[in-house]
């Protein structure tokens, strides 16, 4: 993390505020004494120790007899502080107020978002409520906001992967998707294919809201949230710009699955992200969708899935023996590596043995016999199969890579797979 943001100091003790340390009496004459922070100030200093903390979402839970935050960091989640429950409504209202959703709205869902300033950096803050049973349950996403696109080299595909994305996205025609779980780093590789494919001689316009980078060689248009300007709306305009190169956000609907298929049909590399369980299943997703499968099988040319595990840290790891019980789970249908890391725990990496995380991937390309299988409607399992003849290789595998160059742990891969 950057220095400066690391330099910005606590203004709150919220240990003090944690049941978990003092007995709620105590926590109790605290407040009655009025030496207190503003529910302001506590939000504030909740969002900076957890981007301190490098965390990437952001949870207010309330229970029976407790508001507990968390953060995830790194796709784990780790317990920040536990406030009285007294305090929850307090929070909760400025949290509102910051997103701009109605405060007096608590049996109902709502989102929203604001932008948080820090040092010199600027953060994208998403919020999700939800009504449970002992008040509203907040979630927060913390999104930098940077200015640099990261370069496909590094993103973590191996040799094989590198080479089958690269094919894919120098197509100068087609539908490329890229599927994975939400936070799986999608927009980062949708971002860094059209980063290398750019030049001055292409036409570049992407469709996003909000626009997560500014793009120097790029057009770039925000639809509205509400439904003045849709996703549709701006992709039926933007083919009248004579673009070369589109990039949606995402595919949610019907209606942007056929005009992004439109728009390839057109003659335009287009870019999109579309959330399915495995690159075989973006196929099944867009006709699930209501896309026909005529438009899906003669526009896709490639889908990219990832996922993202947590890289060791380099300061602490070290070669060690599996228990039999860890070497139990792994799959038996893969062979073995011969060695076997883990970070034992150290000052940079706060005792987790890890530091950073990077992508697993798996990458389906399209070609004419792959294209029939889908205009037949043929099974999941048929295309599968007719794709690994043609040398497919699944996420795990990919997996198992990183775990044999020592770049993942076991217990990493278990997590990501079960
Ligand atoms: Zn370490």
């Amino acid at each position: 993390m950057n220095e400066d943001l690391k330099n910005i100091p606590s203004k709150v003790n919220l240990e003090i505020f944690d049941i978990n340390n003092f007995s709620k009496d105590k926590i109790r004459d605290l407040f009655r004494s009025g030496k207190v922070p503003t529910a302001e100030v506590m939000i504030d200093e909740i969002l900076l120790r957890s981007i301190k903390a490098e965390a990437t979402d952001l949870h207010f839970e309330p229970t029976d007899n407790e508001l507990r935050i968390r953060y995830g960091s790194e796709g784990v989640l780790k317990r920040l502080v536990s406030l009285p429950k007294d305090i929850a409504d307090n929070l909760s209202s400025v949290i509102k107020t910051k997103a701009g959703l109605n405060a007096f709205e608590k049996k109902k869902p709502q989102e929203g978002r604001f932008s948080l300033t820090l040092g010199n950096h600027q953060f994208d803050i998403r919020v999700s409520t939800i009504p449970v049973m002992a008040g509203e349950r907040f979630a927060l996403r913390i999104l930098a906001k940077s200015n640099r696109v990261a370069n496909l080299e590094e993103l973590g595909f191996s040799a094989e992967n590198f080479e089958r994305i690269r094919k894919i996205i120098n197509k100068p025609i087609g539908l490329f998707l890229v599927t994975g779980p939400s936070n799986s780093g999608k927009s980062t590789t949708i971002y860094a294919s059209v980063n290398d494919i750019q030049s001055p001689e292409k036409n570049i316009i992407t469709v996003e809201n909000p626009v997560e980078y500014k793009l120097d060689y790029a057009s770039q248009v925000q639809p509205s949230t509400d439904k003045s300007f849709t996703y549709v709306d701006a992709l039926r305009a933007i083919l009248r710009q004579n673009p070369n190169v589109i990039m949606l956000g995402e595919i949610r609907d019907a209606e942007t699955g056929i005009v992004a298929a439109e728009a390839a049909l057109y003659g335009n590399l287009v870019l999109s992200t579309i959330l399915s369980n495995d690159a075989v299943g973006a196929i099944l997703r867009l006709l699930s969708l209501g896309v026909p499968t005529y438009w899906v099988a003669s526009s896709l040319i490639g889908v990219v899935h990832q996922q993202l595990v947590r890289k060791i840290c380099p300061d602490c790891k070290e070669e060690y023996k599996p228990t039999d019980q860890e070497l139990a789970r792994f799959n038996a249908s893969f062979p073995e590596p011969a060695k076997f890391y883990h970070g034992k725990g150290c000052d940079q990496c706060k005792g987790t043995g890890y530091h950073g995380r990077t992508a697993i991937h798996e990458i389906l390309c399209i070609n004419d016999q792959i294209r029939d299988l889908i205009y037949l409607n043929s099974s999941m399992l048929t295309i599968k199969e007719t794709a690994r003849s043609l040398g497919f290789e699944n996420i795990y595998e990919d997996a198992v890579k990183k775990l044999r160059n020592g770049i993942t742990t076991i217990q990493e891969i278990q997590r990501a797979f079960g």
